[in-house]
């Protein structure tokens, strides 16, 4: 893949680091495709709920996986089976399995493939996550770690949810970070980690144009 033509950029990060509005403006000023691929996770999640299933299970989830259809549009928008569940994957009930469900290989088997084939057909692509340097393209151009204190990242997040209507308690909020930060970055199969390669932004103390403004400044700096 070529870095001026397709830039691959991978975005990995905790839960609330503002991964997902940093690399959507990204992806907006340097006119590439955007991936959520946590958007993916949700989706999964979503369907293992509503469908009662175990997910010790195999079986079951595997023949569940091979009938699922998800699709992300450019308007952001996911798609459940062609049912529109942007807004229900951001629901506390999905928040509170998003983690366990994706521990499991064999949903992460199923999203990496699905993630790996829009990567290869995609003129440049900035795609965020938790395994995306380590996992999805390990050979992207530009690897950054998005990070923040939990204090700070609880904050964002409540702000977020109040904007969307959504009125949670402050301790619940950072519970659920923390307990989706721990599994995540403590699991077998890709856990969270910063690769050898990542640039580490802290972004406690940054302002969201400062956080862009970095990455699109560092990126700039090696392309023509
Ligand atoms: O990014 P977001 O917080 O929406 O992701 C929800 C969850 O999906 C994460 O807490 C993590 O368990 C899972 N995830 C993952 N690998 C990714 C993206 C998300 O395991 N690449």
């Amino acid at each position: 893949m070529s870095i001026n033509n397709f830039p691959q950029i991978a975005i990995d990060g905790p839960a609330g680091a503002g991964k997902s509005t940093v690399a959507r403006e990204v992806a907006r000023r340097l006119n590439i495709k955007y991936l959520d691929t946590g958007a993916m996770y949700r989706a999964i999640t979503l369907k293992v709920i509503r469908n009662n299933i175990d997910i010790e299970d195999k079986q079951t989830l595997e023949e569940m996986l091979k009938n699922t259809e998800i699709e992300l549009d450019e308007e952001k928008r996911v798609f459940l089976d062609d049912e529109d569940v942007t807004e229900a994957i951001r629901q506390p009930d999905v928040n509170a399995m998003v983690s366990p469900v994706s521990c499991i290989s064999l949903v992460r088997r199923r999203l990496v493939g699905i993630q790996q084939k829009i990567a290869s057909e995609s003129g440049g692509i900035i795609m965020e996550g938790r395994d995306i340097a380590s996992k999805v393209i390990p050979d992207a151009h530009f690897k950054f770690y998005l990070d923040a204190s939990l204090e700070e990242r609880s904050r964002r997040r409540l702000k977020e949810q109040l904007e969307k209507g959504m009125q949670l308690a402050e301790d619940k909020v950072t519970a659920d970070i923390a307990n989706r930060d721990k599994i995540d970055s403590s699991r077998d199969d890709s856990p969270l980690t910063v690769v050898e390669d990542a640039i580490i932004i802290d972004t406690t103390d940054m302002s969201f144009e400062e956080v862009v403004n970095k990455i699109v400044k560092e990126v700039g700096v090696r392309l023509r």
